[in-house]
Order: structure tokens, then sequence, then C-alpha cells
């Protein structure tokens, strides 16, 4: 391919009931982004705009922000900061996300924080995470620094000033905000909150029946005795179809080519021993951690290794749900390794519980064209539906969608090089956030959120305002790369916008290895007076 060189924090609002939980004890429930969100993003500036400024700027008070919030407190006390997010409430994904049954696809042992442990079962419910995210603001006092209803337009970088100036809109009055920032942290997420990806089929306003994307799922969404298809069969489609298929007269799920599937219990027999031992909460959070990480860890070596092998365990886990008879070869065995997509966990089979049923049918199959009453395949085949779901997945949302201008000049972020997935050469005083692909997202946020803490605290000890990371001599001739390689992992939204993402080197440095085994000893190693770095 290119192969180159709360508002500000409303106090105690109202509860508010999801999925069976009372969760929000600090945000007024107001319109949800989505079909409802003030589009004010352009407000105009006015010369009684107010400006603030403060140390740090963090974008997003998704897992990722409340994180980087959690470890400045802790790690830089005395360190001014404010966290924007243009969302009600904080959670990001888990405040967006409200399709049924909605969870999460890794444990949250280690999708939870280092800091916090977790007393659940492995894989939460939305709100289950929520109430997690609000015991970690609660219990360290967090929200005083965490701003809702703020959408940042635009971020620019002056040398002179060697700070960034920062506007965003009030979602909910419209009005111009103006911040400066010595450090920009961006916690913003991969993907676009306010849709979905939608791909367009030919005939698709013909359909007489309701499209949803799960992103933007209707609370009030009947589908008690319908004829339901789902398009898709990713984690979000093995989510949401045994969530709803009790109801529904009939799930169909329509998926061009198959996914992997892990099937497992959903409960850690180590920490119900250890809890039956009465070992002390702290404790069990460790240990289950660490065994998680290790079993990651194996399974991931295993993947690239010897991945004939985990895909032949993997179908077998499978078959062990659907039986014998059950055409796990067409439905259920994809063309490419595993592991090169994420590989969605069904909790205590329930996908398969479905399927043995009767209630939900799994087709493999392209699609043809949506018709006045379902959908048509390329075989010929019709699929009556009242209600069609477009499991398709996400648009990415690469920094925020923010207009970023470096002195004056908008910037190009992929022509820029990445220094190990977190920082950008030519953007100074920022990093970007972004998780593991087969390992929880958090443990990347626990970690680079350290670094950002050590980072500061080095430009403070030599009196710099302003870093930037460079290529270095050896790096003259290194050959640039898309960021990802599709080989190694290749998501559809990835895909999709690889042409907007940095560049990535051959060498370790110069690249988001996706590697968490690597990055736990390498990034807390990282030589900040190395050549990579440049203070002034
Ligand atoms: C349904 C679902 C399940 C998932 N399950 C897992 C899992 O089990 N394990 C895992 O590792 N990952 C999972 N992921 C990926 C998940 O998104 C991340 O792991 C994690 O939640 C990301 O957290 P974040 O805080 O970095 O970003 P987000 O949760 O995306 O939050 C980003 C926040 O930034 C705000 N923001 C963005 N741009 C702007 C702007 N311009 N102005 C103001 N605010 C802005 C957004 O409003 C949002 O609140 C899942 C994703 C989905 C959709």
């Amino acid at each position: 391919m290119f192969e180159t060189r709360c508002s500000e924090l409303v106090g105690a609002g109202d509860g508010l009931r999801l999925g069976g939980a009372t969760f929000v004890r600090y945000c007024r429930v107001g319109e949800r982004m989505g079909a409802g969100m003030t589009t004010a993003n352009h407000a105009t500036e006015t010369h009684e705009t107010p400006t603030e400024h403060f140390d740090v700027l963090i974008v997003g008070a998704g897992i990722s922000g409340i994180g980087g919030a959690y470890h400045l407190t802790k790690q830089r006390p005395g360190t001014s900061f404010v966290v924007l997010d243009s969302l009600d409430s904080f959670g990001g994904t888990w405040w967006t996300h409200r399709y049924p049954g909605v969870r999460s696809d890794s444990d949250l042992h280690t999708f939870g924080y280092r800091f916090k442990r977790w007393r659940g079962a492995p894989i939460a419910t939305a709100a289950e995470i929520l109430r997690y995210l609000g015991e970690v603001i609660e219990e360290n006092d967090l929200a005083r620094f965490i701003r809702y209803q703020h959408r940042i337009a635009s971020a620019q970088w002056s040398s002179a000033d060697q700070r960034w100036t920062i506007k965003a809109t009030r979602t909910d009055t419209g009005e111009a905000r103006r911040f400066t920032a010595n450090f920009l942290w961006m916690c913003q997420g991969y993907y676009r909150h306010s849709e979905g990806y939608t791909p367009e089929w030919e005939g698709m306003d013909e359909f007489g029946g309701q499209i949803i994307h799960p992103q933007t799922w209707p609370e009030d969404l009947d589908y008690a005795g319908k004829q339901v298809v789902v398009i898709g069969s990713g984690a979000t489609a093995a989510t949401v179809v045994p969530a709803i298929a009790a109801d529904c007269a009939h799930v169909t799920v329509v998926q061009r080519s198959p996914t992997y599937f892990r099937p497992g219990r959903n409960r850690n027999d180590i920490a119900e021993t250890l809890r039956e031992l009465k070992i002390d909460e702290e404790w069990i959070h460790e240990i289950v951690r660490r065994q998680m990480l290790r079993d990651q860890a194996i399974f991931t070596k295993r993947a690239v290794e010897e991945p004939e092998k985990v895909k032949s365990e993997l179908l077998a886990g499978v078959r062990a749900h659907l039986g014998p008879d059950f055409d796990i070869e067409t439905h259920f065995t994809p063309s490419y390794r595993p592991w090169q997509q994420r590989i969605a966990f069904v909790p205590d089979g329930d996908l398969f519980q479905g399927i043995k049923s009767g209630k939900v049918s799994m087709v493999t199959d392209e699609i043809d064209r949506f018709t006045a009453s379902g959908l048509r395949l390329k075989s010929g085949e019709e699929l009556p539906a009242d209600i069609i779901v477009t499991a398709t997945g996400f648009n990415m949302s690469v920094l925020g969608d923010i207009a970023f201008e470096i002195d004056g000049r908008p910037l190009a972020l992929s022509e820029t090089v990445n220094y190990r997935g977190m920082m950008f050469t030519g953007v100074p005083n920022l990093l970007w956030v972004f998780g593991y692909f087969r390992a929880s997202w958090t443990l990347r946020a626990d970690l680079l959120a350290d670094f950002v803490c050590r980072l500061l605290a080095h430009m403070e000890e030599i009196g710099a305002k302003q870093v930037d990371v460079a290529l270095r001599p050896e790096d003259a001739e290194m050959k640039l790369l898309p960021w990802i390689d599709p080989e190694n992992f290749n998501p559809g939204y990835l895909m999709r916008s690889l042409d907007l993402l940095p560049k990535r080197g051959d060498k370790p440095e110069w690249q988001h290895t996706q590697d968490y085994w690597r990055e736990k000893d390498e990034i807390p190693a990282i030589d900040l007076d190395g050549p990579e770095f440049i203070y002034r």
C-alpha cells in the first residue's frame, strides 16, 4: 500500500436505570448523543469567550480519561487539569452503547484498572462497568475535574507560546469555550460515538421495516414477536442476538464470512476458591489478574505459532455446543487465522443456546439487496424481516475528529510517524491513548498514564516546556509503513481508515507493537533522555 519513507459537574442528579441497575449518581440524565445531539460544532467565539488555562487537558471521560485523571491526582498532585467530554456523563463506550445485552468481551480483571479491584464475574454488563467507573470517580473525588457536554472542535499548537489552544462548544447551550493547556492527553477512543458504520445496500430506502444500528439502539424498540435479521457476526451480534432471541419470533444472523467464537463459563474458579478461603480481595484481584494475563499471553503466542491447532480447538468449542450435525464448516470456520480479528467470547455459550433452540439461525451468504419485506441474498434466498439490525461496526474517529493545527498549519496525521503508538513526530506535547486489540484496552491506558506522569515530571525537572519526538539519525533509512500490518490485525474499521492514520516504522520504537507483555517492561524503562525526545 503506501510504503514510503455532567456539564461542569452537575452534582447529584437523578438516578438512571440501565440494564437493571441504577448507576448514575453524578450526572444529569440528558439527551444521548446521537439523533438528538446538539450539533453546535462551530459556535462563534466572541471577545468575551472565556479562556481557562490548565497544565493538562484530557480529552474524553471514558475508561482511559478517568484513569488518566486518577493517575494525575496520585502521581502528579498539584497539576492543574480538566477532562472534557461531549457526552452527558462518564463512561464513553459504556455510556454510548445501550443495545440489549451490551457487555464487555474481555474480562474485567484486566479491563478494570490495576488500582481498583473487580469483584464480579469476568464478563460485565455496561451498567456494571459504569458503576465501577462511578466508584472510581467518587472514591477519588474526580468529579470536580470533569466537564461534560463540551465537544472539542479544534486544537491549535503555538510553538511561540508552547501551549495548545482548544476550542470547544457546549452541547447543551451552544456556547463557545476556549482553553489553553501545556499538554494534551488524548483519551478519545477510536470510533465516532454519534453513529456506527452502516454500509450502503441497494434498496435500503424501499425496506418497509426498521433499520437499526446497535450503536444508536432506540430505547423503545419493540422487537417482541418480530422477525429480526442481524447483519454481521462480530462481538456485537454475538451479544445482541442472545439478548433478544427469546422475545422475537425469530432471529436470523446473516454473515458474509464467519467469525471465531470462544465459548466459556462466565466465572473465574480461582477467584471463587480464594474467596471461599477468605483471602483478602486485594490479593484476589492481583492473583486473578496475573492468571488472566498469563493465560492470554499463552493463547496469543499459540495463535501465532500454531494457528491450525488453535483454530481446531476454537471450532471444537463451538461444536461442543452445537452438536455433530451442525454445519460448522460453513457458519463458524473463518478463513483468517485466530486473532487476526478480535475473538468474541461467548459467556456460557448463550449464542449457541439460541441456535440450538431453533430461535436463531445462521446464514452465510452475501446480501444482494434490501427489498420491501427484508433481504435478498446473492444465492437468491429471501429473508423476511420486520427489523434489520446492522451490526456492521464502527466509523473510526482519529483523534476525536478534532481539527488540529500546528503553528497555523493543519495537521496531516498520516504524514507523521508514530512513536510507540502514543506520540507523533511534529506534534508536540500530546499523547494518544490507543489500547490493545488482543488484550484489554485499559492495560495500556494504565501504562501510558504512568508514562505521561513520568514525562511531565521529567520536563519539570529539566525546565522544559515542550517535548517533541523525532526520528534519530539511525532511523533515516527506516521504511515507513501503514500504521498497522493487515497481516497482523485487520478489522474493517481500521482497514477503512488506514490512510488517515500515522505511519509505522519497522522498529518497535516507531510502532504500536500491540504487545502488552513486551510493553509492560519497555514503557516504564523508556529513557526520557534518549535521542528521540527533543526538549525545548
Ligand atoms: C460494545 C463494546 C464492547 C467493548 N468491549 C471491550 C472489552 O471487553 N475489552 C476491551 O479491551 N475493549 C473493549 N471495547 C473497546 C472499547 O471501546 C475500549 O476498550 C474502551 O472502552 C475505550 O475507552 P476510552 O476511554 O479510550 O474511549 P471511549 O470509551 O471511546 O471514550 C472516549 C470518550 O471521548 C469523548 N470524545 C471523543 N472525541 C471528543 C471530542 N472531540 N470532544 C469531546 N469529547 C470527545 C467521547 O465522547 C467519549 O466519551 C469495546 C467496545 C465496544 C463498542
